[in-house]
């Protein structure tokens, strides 16, 4: 497997969680450029572009333009009727609900218990590793090499985060039913991509070992205090 022409920094965002606010590469990220313009350009009109009507309006205006791209270039942007969903991938998004659904649970116990920060962390990690678990199985083989291995990488990464959080959650509960269900969840869910983890090459491994040693990795791999962002 050749990974050499890879370069993770070319595109971070297609392998990161997404939580700019302590991601290293805010700086660079075009995702996270892109976004910054945006909210200024919100804000200097008077208009908060954290209002969930403003959010779902521009996606809705973000999907338009990736329509009229696509049909400029002369392809049809009706995608027909879809393909039947391959089983592996319907029973990856069945335990990725069902995982989130237990985390979810979790997180409203812990907030109860007024650990707020706590809370919201598991509801954040709650909607990365489903997700990040189907990108590797919808890839296929052809983009295994530049996505789903990455992406395999990002999922090592959340796990370890998972985990820490989950023992403090436990020092908050303690021992808790809906915490072994966790546990066996997340294994039904990982079994179906843990066989993949020695397919991803040693040199990409290297490569973000060294990204992660100097501070040049995406998040969830580095993790920065928002104050130096
Ligand atoms: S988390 Fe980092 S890599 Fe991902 S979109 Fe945000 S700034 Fe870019």
């Amino acid at each position: 497997m050749d990974t050499s022409e890879f370069d993770p920094l070319a595109s971070p965002y297609n392998f990161c969680d997404r939580r700019c606010e302590r991601c290293p590469l805010t700086g660079s990220c075009a995702v996270a450029v892109r976004e910054r313009r945006r909210d200024w350009a919100l804000r200097a009109r008077g208009i908060d572009p954290d209002d969930p009507e403003v959010v779902t309006a521009e996606m809705a205006s973000e999907l338009d333009l990736a329509v009229a791209i696509i049909e400029d270039e002369g392809f049809t942007s009706d995608p027909g009727p879809p393909p039947p969903e391959p089983i592996e991938l319907a029973r990856a998004s069945r335990r990725s609900r069902a995982w989130a659904m237990t985390m979810s649970v979790l997180a409203k116990q812990v907030r109860g218990a007024g650990e707020g920060a706590r809370a919201l962390e598991l509801e954040l990690l709650s909607i990365l590793l489903g997700p990040k678990v189907i990108r590797v199985l919808a890839g296929g083989e052809e983009a295994f090499e530049v996505d789903g291995a990455p992406t395999l990488l990002v999922i090592e990464k959340l796990i370890e985060h998972i985990e820490a959080t989950l023992r403090e959650v436990e020092s908050v509960l303690g021992p808790h039913g809906d915490l072994v269900l966790e546990r066996q969840q997340r294994a039904e869910l990982l079994a179906l991509v843990v066989h993949r983890r020695s397919d991803v090459p040693p040199g990409l491994r290297d490569r973000m070992g060294a990204l992660i040693a100097s501070q040049r990795a995406p998040s969830p791999f580095c993790v920065v205090p928002c104050a130096t962002v």
